[in-house]
């Protein structure tokens, strides 16, 4: 809970940004559900409609809500409830990436509230693999079909447009999340004697089109960059070492379709890991909810994340993204400073500059940083 002080000022912090945030309504406001969340529950009111841009920056500015989310689906009538009387009429696609669902060591030190640098940029990089190598090589879509987005905190949100996506049902969105997360995947269709006795592996070559091109380009690349590489793949370190001792063969014959090259036991199973380790490492949560579920609301993007204050930023291009650094770019309370209590905080980068740790004291801070610790519950206002 924020204490009065420190709610009072967010808000006011909240509100400025909207007052001067015109141009941030998505398109077809009309068309779309939108909720709101307070400090406590990031949507706690859903079910609204606005009938124009103007209506819902009213909106916020008038009641300064914490967070912001709206449908990727458009209905005939956003407002009606029970879900069924909406009328949808299709849906965007949407891929929801978060650094809580990638397992990293560094949460072990940090904990799951905390995000380090670390955490978003391995977030940042699985947004990377599912744009480069799924949805541009296997799905099609183009770099114009889709809009990237900071999710605010720790992940990134990646939109796909067009009318290709917008009849798609939740099973065939299923589908396509199955396939970015490698379930399902018959390991025969590219590996055809896998199982025989006495036939060499034939399996797929690095030019193959979608998984098994995915799979030998993986192997290679892994071990290429040593031991570790592959045992993050999830291949023990006998067999990681095995392959790197005989990896000029390894890798001719992978590339020439021959996988028999070092004898590894219970193939299929080895293999079969080895895919896993390469699909993309959220892939949990693309199954959870987001991607399949068509009535899910996200966050608007340019609209403020009430845990941290930054803005969800929209991202221009795939090397815009690159080079993206959230805890610069996605500042939104750029002028004037604060002093606050900090109970406690490990160090962090923010707009270029380093703080903390900090431990029970009191520090005059630029605007944007207080806010952070405040609303990450590590500070409060004096
Ligand atoms: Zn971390």
């Amino acid at each position: 809970m924020l204490d009065n002080k420190s709610l009072e000022w967010t808000r006011s912090l909240i509100k400025g940004y909207y007052q001067k945030a015109t141009g941030i309504a998505p398109t077809n406001v009309e068309k779309r559900e939108f909720g709101f969340g307070d400090f406590d529950k990031k949507i706690a009111y859903r079910h609204a409609a606005f009938r124009s841009a103007k209506e819902l920056l009213d909106y916020l500015v008038k009641n300064v809500p914490p967070f912001v989310s709206y449908s990727s689906a458009y209905y005939q009538r956003p407002d009606g409830r029970p879900m069924e009387t909406k009328g949808i009429m299709g849906a965007e696609l949407v891929f929801d990436l978060d650094a809580d669902d990638l397992k990293l060591d560094c949460k072990l030190e940090h904990g799951g509230k905390w995000v380090c640098s670390n955490c978003l940029d391995s977030v940042k990089e699985e947004t990377v693999r599912l744009i480069e190598d799924f949805l541009i090589p296997d799905f099609g879509f183009k770099e114009s079909d889709m809009g990237i987005n900071f999710s605010g905190n720790r992940g990134y949100h990646v939109h796909v447009y067009g009318k290709e996506v917008f009849g798609l049902s939740g099973d065939a969105r299923k589908n396509m999340s199955d396939y970015i997360a490698g379930n399902n995947i018959e390991l025969t269709t590219f590996f055809p004697t896998l199982g025989m006795k006495g036939k060499r592996l034939e399996g797929p070559k690095p030019t193959d089109y979608g998984w098994g091109g995915k799979l030998a380009n993986g192997v290679i690349k892994a071990i290429n960059s040593g031991t570790s590489s592959l045992q993050e793949l999830g291949i023990e370190k006998t067999e990681a070492n095995l392959l790197i001792r005989k990896r000029a063969e390894v890798i001719l014959g992978i590339t020439t379709g021959n996988w028999d090259k070092v004898n590894i036991p219970k193939k299929g199973e080895f293999w079969g890991n080895v895919l896993k380790g390469i699909s993309i490492g959220q892939s949990e949560s693309i199954d959870k909810n987001v991607t399949n579920d068509l009535y899910h609301l996200i966050r608007m993007p340019n609209t403020l994340h009430g845990d941290t204050g930054l803005i969800a930023k929209t991202i221009g291009s795939i090397k815009e993204l690159k080079a993206f650094d959230p805890m610069r770019e996605a500042i939104a309370f750029k002028t004037g400073s604060l002093r606050v209590k900090i109970e406690r905080a490990p160090k962090f980068a923010m707009g270029g500059k380093e703080y903390g740790p900090y431990d029970n004291t009191s520090e005059e801070l630029p605007t944007y940083v207080a806010a952070y610790l405040v609303l990450k519950r590590l500070a409060s206002v004096v």
